[in-house]
C-alpha cells in the first residue's frame, strides 16, 4: 500500500519551528517510503483562520524545500485541499452518523452546554457529555429553535470502552472507558469540529500514517471512535514530542526566533534550518550532524524518532547555520546575501556592477558571521575608516616602524597594478628593506588599515578596499603621529 503523510496546518499564524519540524517529518517518512506527502490547509476556525497566514506557511515550506505531491494550490485527486471548500462533505458524513444511531442533533447554546459541564462538575464527575444529559436539555429548545430558523450542533455519541493506540513514536497508548465523553463533530454554525474533520479528510484523503505533535495525543482517542463508527480503515499514528527550550521550559520567544519567517529574516539557509529541525527528536543511524534534504529522505524514519521531548538551542542552530554559510560558494552567496544588502549598502545596479568585488568581500568576512543579516554591519570595515586611540599612536610613535610605514606607502603609490600579488610583494619590500620584524610590522598594520586586531586576510582586506582609500589611509596615520 503506497504510503500518504499529511501536514495539516491551521492558518491562524506564522508557520512556527515546530510546526515546520512535524511538516519535515512528515514529508521525510512519505519520502522515505516512496510515497506522497499532502498539505491540507484546516482553516473551519473562519475567525482566527487569514488568507494571508496560509500564503505565508505555503510561502515557508517551499523555502525549507519541503514539496507536497498534493495541496490547496496544485489540487490532486483528493481534494479540495482547504477544509473551508469541503464543508458539504462533512455535512454529509454528519448526517451518515445521525442516520446511523451513532450521532444527535443538540439543540442548545454553547453557554448552556458550558453551564450543563459546570453542574457535572459540581457534582464531582468528571466533565463528560452524556447523550441522556444533552437531549434533556435539548428537547426544551427544539420547538424554539426550529420556529426560529436555528440549525442544531451534531455531537457524536462516544462509545465508553477502552481504547488502545499503538503509536508508532509513544508505544502503546490507553485510553480509559472514561477518558472522554460526547463530543461535538459539527457546530450549529454549519461548520465541523477539529476532531471531526480531520478523520473525514485524513479518511478520505487515504492517508496512511498521521504524524503530529503529541498536543494532539487525548484527541486521538476521539478520532480513533470516529474511524470505528464510520468503519474507516485506521491510519497509523505517529506522536512527536514537545519542543522545549534549553531550559526545559515549553519553547517560546524567551528562548529565541520561534517562527521560521524570523530566520529568514536574519539571513538562514533553508538547508542549516532543516537540518537543525531534522535533529529535533530524530538522529542519524550514525550520530552523523550536518546532512542534506536527500540524505535525510534515504534515511529518515520513525524507529530513530525519541519519544522524550527534544531540546532547541538557537545557538546550535546559529552554529549550524554559519557551518552552511562557510560550506556556501562565492557565487551562491551572492545571490543569497543580496537581500540584505541592497539596497543597505549598495543600489540593485552596483550589486550587478560590483559582483566580483562583492563576491572576494562576502568570501573574505566568511569567518566573521553566521547570519546574513550580520553581513552589512561587518562590510562596513571596508568603507569606515579607522580611528586610532592616543595610546596606539604613541607606541607605533616610539616603535621605529614609522619609516617601515612610509616606506610602504612610496611602495603602493608605485605599483603599476593593484593586485594581491603585487601588494603581497610590496609589503614583503617594505619589511625588507626597512629592517624590521615582520610579526612587529604585520599586527600594528591591521590596526592602522581596520581599526581592528583581527578580520579578513589583510592583503585580500588591502585589496578590497582599493589603492587610493588605502594610501589614504595610512598617510592620514602617519600625520596623525
Ligand atoms: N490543524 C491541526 C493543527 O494545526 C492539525 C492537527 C493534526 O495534524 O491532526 O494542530
Amino acid at each position: 500500500m503506497e504510503v500518504r503523510t499529511r501536514f495539516a496546518p491551521s492558518p491562524t499564524g506564522y508557520l512556527h519551528v515546530g510546526g515546520a519540524r512535524t511538516a519535515l517529518f512528515s514529508f521525510l517518512y512519505a519520502k522515505k517510503h516512496g510515497g506522497k506527502f499532502i498539505l491540507r490547509i484546516e482553516d473551519t476556525d473562519l475567525e482566527r483562520s487569514e488568507r494571508i497566514f496560509e500564503d505565508q506557511l505555503i510561502d515557508d515550506l517551499r523555502w525549507l524545500g519541503i514539496e507536497w505531491d498534493e495541496g490547496p494550490d496544485i489540487g490532486g485527486p483528493y481534494g479540495p485541499y482547504r477544509q473551508s471548500d469541503r464543508l458539504e462533505i462533512y455535512r454529509k458524513f454528519a448526517q451518515r452518523l445521525i442516520d446511523e444511531g451513532k450521532a444527535y442533533e443538540v439543540y442548545a447554546e454553547p453557554e448552556e452546554i458550558e453551564k450543563l459541564r459546570e453542574e457535572i462538575l459540581s457534582k464531582s464527575q468528571a466533565p463528560h457529555y452524556t447523550r441522556e444529559m444533552l437531549e434533556r436539555l435539548s428537547a426544551q429548545k427544539v420547538d424554539e429553535y426550529k420556529k426560529a430558523g436555528k440549525k442544531p450542533a451534531i455531537y457524536f455519541d462516544m462509545p465508553r470502552k477502552e481504547w488502545i493506540l499503538p503509536d508508532l513514536v509513544k508505544g502503546e497508548v490507553k485510553f480509559t472507558e472514561d477518558s472522554t465523553g460526547d463530543f461535538a463533530i459539527m457546530r450549529s454554525s454549519g461548520l465541523p469540529t477539529y476532531n471531526f474533520a480531520v478523520v473525514v479528510d485524513d479518511a478520505l484523503m487515504k492517508i496512511t500514517h498521521v504524524i503530529r505533535g503529541d498536543d494532539h495525543l487525548s484527541n486521538t482517542v476521539k478520532q480513533m471512535a470516529l474511524y470505528e463508527a464510520f468503519n474507516f480503515d485506521m491510519p497509523q499514528f505517529g506522536h512527536l514530542s514537545t519542543i522545549l527550550g534549553p531550559d526545559r521550559t515549553r519553547l517560546s520567544k524567551r528562548h529565541g526566533s520561534t517562527s521560521v519567517g524570523e530566520y529568514r529574516k536574519r539571513g538562514f539557509l533553508p538547508e542549516a534550518l532543516v537540518n537543525y529541525l531534522a535533529l529535533l527528536g530524530w538522529s542519524h543511524p550514525q550520530q552523523k550532524e550536518i546532512m542534506s534534504m536527500e540524505e535525510m529522505k534515504n534515511l529518515f524514519d520513525l524507529d530513530r524518532v525519541s519519544k522524550n521531548p527534544a531540546v532547541y538551542d538557537e545557538k546550535k542552530l546559529t552554529w549550524m547555520n554559519g557551518k552552511y554559510i562557510r560550506e556556501s560558494s562565492d557565487e551562491k552567496l551572492y545571490e543569497l546575501a543580496k537581500p540584505f544588502i541592497v539596497p543597505k549598502l549598495f543600489s540593485e545596479e552596483e550589486y550587478v556592477s560590483s559582483k566580483k568585488w562583492i563576491e572576494k568581500a562576502i568570501n573574505a568576512l566568511k569567518n566573521d558571521f553566521d547570519e546574513l543579516s550580520l553581513l552589512p554591519e561587518k562590510m562596513q570595515i571596508f568603507f569606515v575608516k579607522p580611528v586610532w586611540e592616543k595610546e596606539f599612536l604613541e607606541s607605533v610613535k616610539k616603535s621605529g616602524l614609522v619609516i617601515a610605514y612610509k616606506l610602504l606607502v612610496d611602495l603602493y603609490e608605485s605599483l603599476d597594478e593593484w593586485s594581491e600579488e603585487k601588494i603581497t610583494e610590496a609589503t614583503r619590500k617594505a619589511v625588507k628593506e626597512s629592517k624590521v620584524k615582520g610579526s612587529e610590522f604585520y599586527h600594528p598594520l591591521r590596526k592602522i588599515l581596520t581599526g581592528s586586531e583581527s578580520g579578513p586576510d589583510l592583503v585580500t582586506f588591502i585589496f578590497l578596499v582599493g589603492r587610493e582609500n588605502i594610501i589614504s589611509r595610512l598617510r592620514e596615520f602617519l600625520e596623525a603621529l
